[in-house]
C-alpha cells in the first residue's frame, strides 16, 4: 500500500504515545510526514495497511479524488525522502525509500 504521507496515523494513533498526541518519531516537511525510524518502526505501524493500492485515509485527508493526484503526491514524497536520506549522515534520520510508513 502506498502511503501519501498525510500524517494522519502518526499524528493521531502512534503506538509510542499513550494519548492522541503526535508521534515523537514523525518528521514533518511542509504538509508531508515521514517516519524517522522506518526500518525499525513498531509492529502496529508495520501493520497499518488497508486492502487498497493507495492509503484511503490519505486520499480522504488530502481531499484527493483521482489517482493522478495521488501519483504526483507519491512522486513528491519520494523526492523528499531521497533528500532526507542524503541529510541522514548528519542528522541520523532513518527514512527508507519505499513509499510506505
Ligand atoms: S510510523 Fe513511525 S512516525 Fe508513524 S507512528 Fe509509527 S513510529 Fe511514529
Ligand atoms: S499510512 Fe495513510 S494515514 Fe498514514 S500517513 Fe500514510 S497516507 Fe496518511
Amino acid at each position: 500500500m502506498y502511503c501519501l504521507h498525510c500524517g494522519d496515523c502518526c499524528i493521531r494513533m502512534s503506538p509510542l504515545t499513550s494519548d492522541d498526541t503526535p508521534c515523537p518519531k514523525v518528521l514533518q516537511d511542509g504538509n508531508f510526514y515521514f517516519c524517522s525510524i522506518n526500518s525499525h518502526k513498531p509492529k502496529q505501524c508495520e501493520n497499518h495497511r488497508f486492502p487498497a493500492h493507495i492509503c484511503p485515509i490519505g486520499m480522504s485527508v488530502l481531499g484527493y479524488t483521482t489517482l493522478e493526484e495521488a501519483r504526483i503526491r507519491i512522486d513528491e514524497g519520494y523526492e523528499k525522502i531521497k533528500l532526507l536520506n542524503k541529510v541522514s549522515g548528519v542528522t541520523k534520520v532513518d527514512v527508507k525509500i519505499e513509499g510506505e510508513l
